[in-house]
Formats: C-alpha cells, sequence, structure tokens
C-alpha cells in the first residue's frame, strides 16, 4: 500500500517518511523517559500526568483524617463514601516532594481533603453559599473538583498535629494567613508550612491557612465522578 502511494506521489511520500522518522524519534523519547520512570520507580507503572492517584497507594508517609468522609465537618454529614484521598498525579508528585523535604526535619503532611466530586460542591453551596469559604459549584467551582487542591496540615512523626491556631475549616478571620494575633509558636508552625508548600509550587489562598493549590491546575477539568474503595 505504501509502495502504491510512494510511486503516485513521490513528495508526499518523503513528506510521510519524514513525518514517521519524527514520530519514531518522540516514541523513543517517550520509552526512554517512561524507562527512567521504571527504573526508578520499580513498583510503579507509568501513568498520564493528567491521570488522578489514590495517594495512600501511591506514596508511604503520609498521615490522614479525611473529614467528609466522617460527620467531623462544618456540613455536620457524610459526604464522601470512601475516606481514600484522590489527586492528580502531578500534584500528588509535588507534595510526595515537599512530605521528603519536611521528613528530614520530623514533620509530615496530613490530609483533611483532596479532590472533590462536583456534587459533592454543590452539596456544600446548598448548606453554606458564603463564596469566602465554599467556592461556588455554579461559576468557577473549585480547584478539589479538579483534582488540583488539597486540604491539610503537619504532623509529627507520631501523627501529633502542630498547633496552627485554628481547627480545619474554621470559618473566621483567626484562620486568614494575614492574622497575627496568635501564639508565636503557632506564626512559627504556619510560616514554615507555607514556605514549604510555596518551595514546590503550591499557593496559598487568603482566608485558610490549610488550603493549597498547585500551580496551573485551574487548567485541569472539572470532575464529577465518586470516589470509591475497593
Ligand atoms: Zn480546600
Amino acid at each position: 500500500m505504501i509502495i502504491v502511494i510512494c510511486f503516485s506521489a513521490l513528495f508526499a511520500c518523503d513528506t510521510q517518511k519524514a513525518e514517521h522518522k519524527e514520530t519514531e524519534k518522540q516514541d523513543s523519547l517517550v520509552m526512554a523517559e517512561s524507562k527512567q520512570v521504571m527504573e526508578e520507580i520499580p513498583d510503579r507503572e507509568p501513568i498520564a500526568d493528567t491521570a488522578f492517584v489514590v495517594m495512600k497507594d501511591y506514596a508511604n508517609g503520609f498521615f490522614y483524617d479525611m473529614k467528609y468522609a466522617t460527620e467531623d465537618n462544618f456540613l455536620k454529614k457524610t459526604v464522601y463514601d470512601c475516606p481514600d484521598c484522590m489527586i492528580r498525579q502531578e500534584v500528588a508528585d509535588a507534595l510526595i516532594k515537599v512530605n521528603d523535604s519536611l521528613a528530614t526535619m520530623g514533620y509530615h503532611i496530613k490530609f483533611f481533603d483532596c479532590y472533590r466530586p462536583l456534587d459533592v460542591q454543590k452539596a456544600m453551596w446548598k448548606i453554606y453559599p458564603d463564596a469566602r469559604y465554599v467556592a461556588n459549584p455554579n461559576t468557577t467551582g473549585s480547584i478539589h473538583n479538579r483534582g488540583g487542591a488539597v486540604d491539610i496540615t503537619l504532623v509529627d512523626h507520631e501523627g501529633k498535629e502542630l498547633d496552627m491556631g485554628t481547627g480545619f475549616d474554621h470559618f473566621g478571620e483567626e484562620a486568614h494567613h494575614a492574622y497575627k494575633d496568635l501564639p508565636e509558636q503557632v506564626i512559627i508552625n504556619r510560616k514554615l508550612f507555607k514556605s514549604m508548600m510555596e518551595a514546590f509550587g503550591f499557593n496559598a489562598i487568603r482566608t485558610e491557612w490549610w488550603h493549597y493549590n498547585y500551580k496551573g491546575s485551574s487548567s485541569y477539568k472539572i470532575s464529577n465522578f465518586k470516589t470509591e474503595c475497593d
């Protein structure tokens, strides 16, 4: 078939060859990159960086208290069937880097919330329609809905939380980054937390010390699949 095409359109054939060569080059680059990943992390299958991963299956060394899988949240309702933290792979990779650096200081990341389906965002908005604390699902939605935001804190090796001044989902100015009427140790803890997150590509938001968006993650698509436990 290709020979017939070559005889009938020599120029087109050359172009095809060039394209084929380019594809081959790209394929070998992808293979080289995949090989590198496989060699560095032998237990992990290479997957697209826009895919979601379940954090506990993807990496060790993290702590979890997934608040929306319990009634211990501002909704006073369990809104997740499964307490897994799901997140985009490249966000997970950045969090692993933060956690590895924190571990050298004796600290670890503890998750409160990760990916949040759009339907859950709608349920939250219905109960608490205040855009300072809950992103409006009818306009922009939340970066949580895109798998690019996390609600987290820092714990020590035993899992004991560092004092951040307020609890998770404290809707008040005491939870704002600019609020400084706090014990010195709280200021130090928040500063360490924020500087470590920013060093690895995360951005803080003004009103919640526990919330971080990964850079560029507003370009991820909003998702609405439910997290299901095995
Ligand atoms: Zn959040």
